[in-house]
């Protein structure tokens, strides 16, 4: 299937690693120039040089904090007078510190709409007029599952993201008449450092293998497997494509049957 999509040009936040590199790979592959972004160079610089190599297409780095508004401004501008457009912008983020309700501090409350729901918010602000003014535009943001069903110890993330997705619904319909899609993309439990990490803590906290923590995880997946960083990715590239044109305002996931409401 032809996407349509070379010579697009994309953003994608948060991208040295994980889902957000996942995504900036797979555009490359369909023959869009992408941007990314993460706060640490030198992961950065090697996942840019590492997506020239593999597609041929131009990827600039851009070293940015995305909770900082100062560094937001500075990624866009950048990428304007690079690129001169931006016709995607996937919105993607960290995710924000576990925990219950009691937890929380106020400033951990603002540190996650920060991270996950203002990040979101301010990129869209700075990427619409244009995309307004060719009247095409691809809106994506990586959010979770847990805006389908929230997950137990992750009050910050269950409620920031469930944020976005009102926003992103709202928006949605404010721009459909412009060629602008805005859609949702909800990972499940998928393979990357991050949860890596997490189950490598949770192995040596409980005396286990990082093997038998992923199994344990896996056994609720009606998949009985994470996902990978691309099967995310390529629902990203599909919702950014020509293809998709008729597709906005929806929250897909993408986690093995995990969610199992019916909608
Ligand atoms: P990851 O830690 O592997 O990658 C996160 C990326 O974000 C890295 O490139 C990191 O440098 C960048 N980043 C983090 N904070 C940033 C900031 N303030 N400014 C700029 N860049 C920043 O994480 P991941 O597993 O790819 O997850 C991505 C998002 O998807 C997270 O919000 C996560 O909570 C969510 N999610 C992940 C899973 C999963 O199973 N991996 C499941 C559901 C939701």
């Amino acid at each position: 299937m032809d996407l349509g999509l070379k010579d697009k040009v994309a953003l994608v936040a948060a991208s040295s690693r994980g889902l957000g590199k996942a995504a900036a790979m797979e555009l490359a592959k369909e023959g869009c120039d992408v941007v990314i972004t993460a706060r640490g160079e030198e992961v950065l610089y090697n996942t840019a040089e590492e997506i020239r190599q593999a597609t041929g297409r131009n990827i600039l780095a851009v070293k940015a904090d995305i909770t900082v508004l100062a560094d937001i401004d500075r990624l866009v501008q950048t990428a304007l007078s690079h690129f001169q457009r931006i016709d995607i912008l996937v919105t993607n983020a960290g995710g924000p510190r576990p925990g219950t309700f009691t937890d929380m501090s106020d400033q951990d409350w603002l540190a996650a709409l920060e991270l996950n729901l203002m990040s979101a918010i301010r990129l869209i602000e700075r990427v619409l007029p244009g995309m307004r003014a060719r009247r095409w535009g691809r809106i994506i943001n990586i959010t979770s599952i847990a805006v389908k069903q929230p997950l137990p110890k992750l009050i910050l993330s269950n409620t920031a993201r469930a944020g976005l997705v009102g926003m992103a619904k709202t928006l949605s319909e404010e721009v459909a008449a412009e060629g602008i899609t805005v859609n949702n993309v909800c990972p499940g439990y998928s393979l990357t450092d991050r949860v890596r990490d997490i189950a490598s803590t949770r192995a040596e906290r409980e005396g286990k293998t990082i093997q038998e923590i992923i199994d344990e995880i896996a056994a609720d997946i009606p998949a009985r497997r994470l996902g990978r960083p691309e099967e995310l990715a390529a629902l990203i590239a599909f919702l950014a494509s020509e293809r998709a044109a008729y597709i906005t305002g929806t929250t897909i996931q993408s986690d093995g049957g995990f969610i199992r409401s019916l909608l």
